[in-house]
């Protein structure tokens, strides 16, 4: 039997794939929620599932390290996403690319280059230039909302979902860049070499998510 390797990005994206992939009847041998392996076989045959950091899923998809991938749309932009195909949305871990900063940051920069920090450098680069906006783009790993508190940063581009981080850090979101959902991604080889055991797992994730969403529609979410 073909082997398959799906790779899966590690925290929040992979709170919410677990249930989906426990629908689709896949189950791993131990909880990667609970775990320290970064390799997890599975009840189906072939299939294995590695856990990794979500910037790096476009890459391990790409190389074909894995055949298949969960990762953020965010991640996939940032990436390029050019060698991947990207075949279904699987409508997890939703939230919103934002511009945001602390009350007035916009008009305090209105006379020079807009200082932004984020870890969405190429995805921030595209959005100013399409708004006709000077920026200076400062990359950071992690704890974004602290940028502007400090004075590293007017603005930060980063991921919001309740707007709890944002709120705590006294700032206020100010454009939405774009929704954002986790997606299913495959490597262009495996595609053609594996066509017959990819196209029965995006099958099931296909099902899968749509029931989901026909749940969650009736359940008036
Ligand atoms: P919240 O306080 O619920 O708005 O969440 C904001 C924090 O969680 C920020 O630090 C975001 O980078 C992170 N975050 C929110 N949604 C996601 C997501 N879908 N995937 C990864 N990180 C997220």
């Amino acid at each position: 039997m073909t082997s398959l390797t799906l790779a899966l990005s590690k925290g929040r994206i992979l709170e919410d794939t677990l249930p989906l992939l426990a629908a689709a009847g896949i189950e791993p041998e131990e909880d990667p929620l609970d775990s320290r392996k970064l390799v997890f076989a599975t009840n189906r045959e072939g299939l294995r599932l590695l856990v990794i950091r979500a910037a790096d899923v476009p890459t391990f998809v790409a190389y074909g390290a894995a055949d298949l991938g969960v990762a953020g749309k965010d991640v996939l932009i940032e990436h390029g996403g050019q060698d991947l195909y990207e075949p279904l949305d699987l409508g997890i871990a939703k939230c919103r690319l934002m511009v945001a900063g602390l009350p007035g940051a916009l008009e305090g920069a209105a006379n020079r280059p807009l200082r932004v920090a984020t870890k969405y450098i190429e995805t921030a680069r595209a959005h100013f230039a399409r708004a006709g906006r000077q920026v200076e783009l400062i990359k950071l790993y992690g704890s974004m909302e602290l940028a502007p508190i400090v004075g590293l940063a007017d603005v930060i581009v980063d991921l919001v979902d309740t707007g709890n981080t944002l709120r705590a850090n006294g700032l206020e979101p100010f454009e939405t860049i774009r929704e954002i959902s986790s997606r299913l991604v495959v490597n262009k080889a495996a595609m053609k070499m594996k066509h017959d055991r990819i196209e029965e797992l995006l099958d099931v994730f296909n099902r899968t998510t749509e029931a989901q969403r026909t749940q969650s529609r009736a359940g008036g979410k």
